[in-house]
């Protein structure tokens, strides 16, 4: 079992990796011409074998490109390090094989779709579409199709109302996102996922304000709460 931990870890790790490419390349996906393949941020060397694992890169190049010199982001390595730790968790939660294919494949969106929500403010759809789909038959395949169907109406359909009230105070992407979860969670574990996310983002937007570090009309992604909800309650809580 240690062996197997271990082994998930180092495929997490290769799996962040190529997160990171697509965590960097989405945002100018038009203008770049090296499409996905991984490359510096500085200077857009491509990087091959060991250079495109960040955590090799702090622990035996300390942490800099080797074409410019400049340092590698530290958000690579919390990439890594997150999808490393994230899928033994889920290995320890997973209930067969199928259930961590499920677990899985939620965590691998969900990463990347934090860190660009964090940066960009946008819920890349080429992300959270395919996502609804996947959670919907990776639900099916467990029998959990009905609760996964509702799950994904009234995650969308819940966010779409704020969506509209709030006047695109919160986004479209927001919407697509927890129809996801829903899909992977079913609706009993979206809506506990929603509450969790909703109080989240409240306390944290309050100690922003409180310490002066957001005004009143900054701008603040919901998205990552609402992410980080949905982690905790398909790692760590029992719903349904
Ligand atoms: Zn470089």
């Amino acid at each position: 079992m240690v062996w197997m931990k271990f082994g998930i870890f180092g495929l997490g790790i290769l799996l962040g990796s190529l997160l990171n490419s697509f965590i960097s390349w989405w945002p100018h996906r038009e203008e770049h011409g090296y499409g996905l393949q991984a490359a510096c941020p500085h200077c857009g060397h491509p990087w091959r074998g060991f250079e495109t694992i960040a955590l090799w890169g702090r622990l035996f190049a300390q942490g800099r490109c080797r074409y410019c010199g400049d340092h590698v982001p530290l958000r690579y390595v919390l990439v890594e390090a997150a999808t490393g730790l994230l899928l033994v968790l889920a290995l320890g939660r997973a209930q067969g094989v199928l259930d961590m294919i499920r677990l899985g494949i939620f965590i691998l969106l969900l990463v990347p779709l934090f860190f660009i929500d964090l940066k960009h403010h946008r819920l890349p759809n080429i992300l959270t579409l395919p996502g609804i789909a996947l959670g919907l038959l990776l639900s099916a395949s467990l029998g959990q199709i009905k609760a996964a169907v509702l799950g994904a109406l009234a995650g969308g359909g819940l966010l779409f109302i704020v969506a509209v009230i709030t006047r695109g105070g919160l986004g479209m992407g927001d919407v697509k996102l927890q129809a996801m979860v829903g899909a992977f969670l079913g609706l009993q574990g979206m809506l506990v996922s929603l509450t969790i996310g909703i109080i989240l983002g409240g306390v944290i937007g309050l100690i922003l304000l409180a310490l002066r570090l957001k005004g009143r009309k900054d701008m603040v992604p919901y998205g990552p709460f609402l992410i980080t909800a949905a982690l905790v309650v398909s790692l760590f809580l029992k719903t349904g």
